[in-house]
């Protein structure tokens, strides 16, 4: 893989994965389905094109969120690695996955109008109620 490849895995080492950062667009999505399958006030997702992305070792267990949307995650330690979309739009990768979360930069919120009324973010990015404009996945 060529570009700004960016490596990341989850928590206990059994899936790891690479995607080429160059194009990638960073943002937080505050939605309801995030928290509930995270456990986290919000989720930082890299959405890159699925040519961009793979998988270095192991082999996730999946769960479908949503019509648009699987979420795949550690089978043993569960923690959260991507979504895909059945179209094959895109790929988003958790953020917090990344070996090294400031390799990106955020650039947008995404449900910003479910966003839990205690988490106050002070930045300037754009603000969209719910799915930002380019967004294909949920
Ligand atoms: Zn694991
Ligand atoms: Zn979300």
């Amino acid at each position: 893989m060529t570009g700004h490849v960016l490596t990341g895995g989850c928590l206990c080492g059994s899936i790891r994965y690479e995607f080429d950062a160059s194009e990638a667009v960073v943002d937080l999505c505050h939605c309801a389905t995030c928290r509930k399958s995270t456990g986290g006030a919000t989720v930082a997702w890299a959405q890159v094109k699925p040519s961009a992305f793979a998988l270095t070792r192991g082999v996730p267990a999946k769960y479908q969120s949503s019509s648009k949307g699987w979420r795949h995650f550690c089978g043993r330690c569960g923690g959260q690695l991507f979504m895909s979309d059945p179209a094959g739009h895109s790929i988003g990768v958790t953020v917090g996955s990344l070996d090294d979360a400031d390799a990106v930069t955020l650039s947008a919120h995404g449900w910003d109008g479910s966003r839990p009324r205690w988490l106050c973010l002070s930045d300037d990015l754009p603000r969209y109620p719910a799915d930002p404009p380019y967004d294909e996945v949920d």
